[in-house]
């Protein structure tokens, strides 16, 4: 089996447990992403190393607030049971190479949450109109960022932040 069709394999497991699956290609990496409903997260990579193709695993559970990378057979039992069997080898994952400085969520879902708190706050105060959004990191594909908050003489916008990909 080559390891591009692992990623495929993935994708396809994915789609018969229910994930809602993307296929993203970002330079010299190929990702494949599945959403659940519950949401649950869970990712492969495939990168370009000099001995071949690099393959990593990453998986996040609904109710947990960063991402856990797992070997293939973690996350193959991952992507049926929605939660990270503990029996199986799994690290968190704590470093990170976003260097935004901004705030952040490991997923869009986590984000759109955040987002929705934070404008929910905003109505309150009294503003007639809120433009915000989420975007995924340029740096990292597990991070999720909202567009900055600002505040100048009392006044607080939302400004326009690096483009969503
Ligand atoms: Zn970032």
């Amino acid at each position: 089996m080559t390891q591009r069709s692992t990623l495929e394999v993935i994708a396809e497991l994915m789609t018969a447990n229910g994930w809602t699956v993307s296929h993203q290609q970002d330079g010299g990496e190929a990702r494949v992403e599945g959403v659940h409903s519950s949401g649950a997260a869970a990712m492969a990579t495939a990168r370009m190393k000099d001995k071949g193709r690099e393959l990593r695993f990453y998986a996040i559970g609904s109710d947990s607030r960063g991402w856990t990378r797992m070997k293939r057979a973690g996350l193959e039992d991952f992507l049926e049971t929605k939660k990270i069997n503990a029996s199986m080898p799994h690290w968190r994952v704590s470093s990170s190479k976003c260097t935004c400085g901004k705030k952040s969520a490991p997923t869009q879902e986590q984000a759109l949450r955040m987002l929705e708190e934070a404008r929910s706050r905003h109505i309150r105060k009294g503003s007639t109109r809120v433009e915000a959004r989420v975007y995924r990191c340029n740096d990292d594909a597990r991070r999720w960022h909202l567009t900055a908050w600002a505040s100048w003489a009392g006044r607080e916008t939302w400004q326009e932040a690096t483009p969503a990909r």
